[in-house]
């Protein structure tokens, strides 16, 4: 497993923006492998934090509208990201929103997510087996991206803190190169990727799973809008798993048959890309995940189930950070990467 991380990309508490996402989320469990007393050495090596890929207005148009692709390059930006961060309230007071804190204009933000999608797109790339692989010493199948996985970005909005969904931009591109074909999108996050489900409705090289909680954001919107129209929210994916609050007992097995069903519906991808999420976590800091309140051990089991459901298959797999708030996140992403470093790597 390589390890992707920015340390230079501004956090959006920088643009004034107040959600509980905290650095610690990567640099506490970058300090934890590093202390490690097995893994600890190896860190310098697997560690990447050079940005090399650059993502485009032409890439951002792959996955969403040109009105929109062309609006987050202009000055439509900054009305725009207010809706995709929801710094906005019906009355048109901001909230979670001080522009007085920040250090930067809001719509500065744009290319700062960029490089967030470059990092995603060089996570997605760097498990792709090259002609070379053989000779290649350095190659490895699996590379965790502290950042990425904005998966509530919709055609033409952004949403739920997306204001560009970096999966699809990143597929569609490898696809356009003709690195890839068809990909699988695992996606734990505690809220359904609606998102990415609704930008591959019509795309069956792009199969998605979700398991996710069954009530809650982004499936409490209304369906249709006062004029009739259809929220892509609910658009199915491939295949969706949703839990209820008395279910969560269920989650590991229901998960397992969810994976199946994936295979069985689209076998042999040329690519897997795991939208990880810790916010299913019981200890995890933003209200809106509260209907998922998996334990440690619990999200253990999920992240061991989906790496050896990949590795049997010999399925190369990128993983997005996604959600995860407050303090405490970290623990769930240090404990799998813990686990692949030791244990998972070999036999597992
Ligand atoms: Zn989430």
């Amino acid at each position: 497993m390589r390890l992707l991380h920015f340390p230079d990309l501004p956090p959006l508490s920088h643009f004034g923006i107040q959600i509980p996402v905290l650095d610690s989320r990567a640099t506490t469990t970058i300090e934890m492998l590093r202390r490690d007393p097995i893994i600890g050495p190896s860190i310098p090596g697997i560690l990447e934090t050079e940005e090399k890929e650059i993502i485009r207005q032409e890439d951002v148009a792959r996955a969403h509208s040109d009105e929109y692709s062309r609006g987050l390059f202009s000055d439509r930006a900054e009305e725009l990201l207010l809706q995709a961060y929801e710094l906005i309230d019906q009355e048109g007071k901001y909230r979670r929103y001080d522009p007085r804190s920040a250090h930067q204009p809001l719509r500065e933000i744009v290319p700062v997510q960029l490089r967030r999608v470059g990092g995603t797109l060089q996570s997605l790339r760097s498990v792709l087996p090259g002609p070379t692989v053989n000779s290649d010493r350095n190659y490895d199948p699996y590379c965790f991206f502290f950042g990425g996985g904005f998966h509530h970005a919709h055609y033409d909005f952004g949403h739920g803190f997306c204001p560009v969904n970096d999966i699809v931009i990143a597929l569609r591109r490898l696809q356009a190169e003709g690195r890839i074909r068809g990909a699988w999108v695992i996606d734990g996050d505690a809220h359904k990727g609606d998102g990415t489900a609704a930008l591959t409705r019509d795309d069956e090289s792009i199969s998605t799973l979700s398991i996710h909680m069954a009530d809650g954001w982004p499936l409490d919107i209304p369906p249709f809008d006062a004029r009739g129209k259809p929220h892509p929210s609910h658009t199915p994916s491939t295949v969706d798993i949703p839990i209820g609050e008395e279910e969560q007992r269920d989650y590991v097995p229901k998960l397992a048959r969810g994976l199946e069903e994936l295979e069985r519906r689209h076998p042999s991808p040329d690519l897997a890309v795991v939208v990880f999420g810790a916010d299913p976590y019981v200890l995890d800091g933003l209200e809106s995940a509260r209907k998922l309140q998996l334990s440690r051990e619990q999200l253990l089991q999920r992240d061991q189930l989906i790496f050896r459901f990949l590795k049997h298959r010999a399925v190369p797999a990128a993983y997005l950070m996604a959600g995860g708030y407050g303090p405490y996140a970290w623990e769930i992403n240090y404990q799998f990467l813990r686990w692949v470093m030791t244990e998972g790597g070999d036999g597992a």
